[in-house]
C-alpha cells in the first residue's frame, strides 16, 4: 500500500509542481499589509480542485468590505469517508505575507521558478507546500480506490497572516456546524527541517498596553508635577520580576521552559529635556504556559499598577490588544500517536512533541477542545526573501498525511 500510494505521488510531481505556479503567480495578501486579499488564488484553487479531483468543493465567504469581492474566501475540499459523522482535517492558509525588499529576491517572487529541486516564490512554502501536500495526499487515495475511514477535509483559510479574523475564528463563528466534536486537525505550517518536530502545545500570548498618567511640569520644579516616566520605569520593573515569580513554573517541552513576560515598545514622551513628563506609554508582550489562566495574569498586573498609583500619586490605564488562551493537545492523543507511528514506519524518524511561544492556527482549535498538532517538513523559509519549498518535502509529506487519511481510529 505505502509503496504504491508513494510511487503514485513520485509520479505527480510535475503535477504538484504545475499547482505550485498556479497559486505562486496570484498574490495574495491581506488588505493590512497592502494588498487585496485571497480571492483570485481561491478562484485559481477551486477550478483546480473542481477540474483535477473527485472533492466535494465548497466555499465559506466571510464579509469584508476592504477586498473587491466584499468577502473573503475559505475553500473547503471534502472527500467522504466509510463513516461520514467524523473527519480528519488538514488545514493550510491560501494568505501570503508580502515580499517586502524586491531588490533582495534573485527572482520574481510571484513567477515560480524550479531550481536543484526546489521551488522558489512567496508562498511557495508558507503554506502552499502544505496545501498541495494535503491535495495530493487526497488524490493519491482516490487514484488508488481507496474509500478513507472517515472524511477527509481539505480547508483553505484566509487572513492567517494577520490574526485569521476572516478565516478560522470567523469560520468556528459562523459556521460552527462545519466542525464535528471527534474530529481532528493536521496544520502543516510548522515544522522542522528533518521533520521530527510535532508541535501540540502554545504558549497563551498577551499584549498589554500600559498608559500612566502624570502631571507635567517644568523640570526645575518636580516636586511640583507626577513624574510619569519615573512611575512607568517602577512599573515595569514590577511587572518584570513580578510576574515572572508569581508564574514560575517549567515545561520543558517549552523552549524556553519558562513563560515570558517581556517590556517591548515604548512610546515617546516630551520632546524636550526640562520637562517632566505627564504621560507614559509602554507595552508588554507574555507568553504564559497553558496552565496559567490569563485572567490570574491580568488581575496580578492590576495589583502592581496599583501599588505604583499609591507610592506616585499617578493613575495606570491598561489596555489588551491580544490575548489568546491556550490548551495543549496531549501527547497520548489518538492524533499524536498517529502521527508518530506513520513517522516511524514511512519517514524512520522519531517524532517529538513540542511546545512554542508563538500563535499558530492551532491555538483557536485546541481552544475548543479539538486534538490538533502543527507538523511538517520545511526549512523555515517562510517570510524571507528568495523563499523556496524543497520539491522532496512535499512529497514526503503528502505520503505521511496519505497514510494518516487512512488511519480508521484518529
Ligand atoms: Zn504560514
Amino acid at each position: 500500500m505505502q509503496e504504491t500510494l508513494k510511487n503514485w505521488l513520485n509520479g505527480a510531481v510535475p503535477h504538484m509542481v504545475e499547482l505550485q505556479k498556479l497559486l505562486t503567480a496570484h498574490p495574495a495578501i491581506a488588505p493590512e499589509s497592502g494588498g487585496s486579499g485571497e480571492g483570485r488564488k481561491a478562484d485559481a484553487l477551486v477550478g483546480w480542485l473542481r477540474a483535477h479531483t473527485p472533492f466535494i468543493v465548497e466555499t465559506f465567504p466571510v464579509k469584508d468590505e476592504r477586498v473587491p469581492e466584499g468577502v473573503r474566501p475559505n475553500v473547503l475540499a471534502t472527500l467522504p469517508g466509510k463513516d461520514r459523522s467524523r473527519a480528519f482535517w488538514v488545514l493550510t492558509h491560501l494568505d501570503v505575507v508580502p515580499p517586502g525588499d524586491l531588490s533582495q529576491w534573485n527572482t520574481d517572487p510571484f513567477a515560480l521558478l524550479e531550481k536543484e529541486g526546489r521551488l522558489y516564490g512567496r508562498g511557495t512554502e508558507d503554506n502552499q507546500q502544505g496545501m498541495v501536500s494535503s491535495i495530493f495526499a487526497a488524490l493519491a487515495l482516490t487514484e488508488q480506490n481507496l474509500i478513507p475511514p472517515m472524511d477527509v477535509k481539505l480547508l483553505f483559510v484566509a487572513d492567517e497572516e494577520v490574526g485569521s479574523t476572516y478565516g478560522i475564528k470567523a469560520l468556528l463563528k459562523e459556521y460552527p456546524n462545519l466542525f464535528g466534536r471527534a474530529d481532528s486537525f493536521l496544520v502543516p505550517d510548522g515544522g522542522s527541517p528533518d521533520g521530527s518536530i510535532i508541535e501540540i502545545a502554545e504558549k497563551s500570548l498577551l499584549w498589554v498596553k500600559f498608559i500612566v498618567e502624570g502631571k507635567q511640569v517644568h523640570a526645575s520644579l518636580p516636586h511640583l508635577g507626577k513624574n510619569a516616566f519615573l512611575a512607568g520605569c517602577d512599573l515595569v520593573l514590577r511587572l518584570a520580576k513580578g510576574l515572572s515569580t508569581r508564574y514560575p513554573e517549567k515545561d520543558p517541552i517549552f523552549d524556553p521552559p519558562l513563560s515570558t513576560f517581556s517590556p517591548t515598545k515604548k512610546e515617546a514622551n516630551v520632546p524636550n529635556v526640562n520637562t517632566i513628563p505627564g504621560i507614559d506609554i509602554f507595552y508588554f508582550d507574555c507568553r504564559v504556559l497553558p496552565r496559567y489562566p490569563l485572567d490570574d495574569v491580568l488581575i496580578t498586573m492590576d495589583s502592581l499598577a496599583r501599588e505604583i498609583e499609591k507610592e506616585y500619586g499617578v493613575t495606570v490605564k491598561r489596555e489588551i490588544l491580544q490575548k489568546n488562551e491556550s490548551a495543549a493537545t496531549p501527547s497520548s492523543s489518538t492524533l499524536v500517536k498517529n502521527l508518530k507511528t506513520v513517522l516511524r514506519e514511512v519517514r524512520g524518524i522519531e517524532g517529538k512533541e513540542v511546545g512554542i511561544g508563538g500563535n499558530t492556527v492551532g491555538v483557536f482549535l485546541r481552544q475548543k477542545g479539538w486534538d490538533t498538532v502543527v507538523w511538517s517538513t520545511i526549512e523555515e523559509r517562510a517570510h524571507m526573501p528568495n523563499e523556496y519549498c524543497v520539491i522532496d518535502n512535499m512529497v514526503k509529506d503528502a505520503l505521511v498525511m496519505a497514510q494518516l487519511m487512512l488511519f480508521t481510529d484518529l
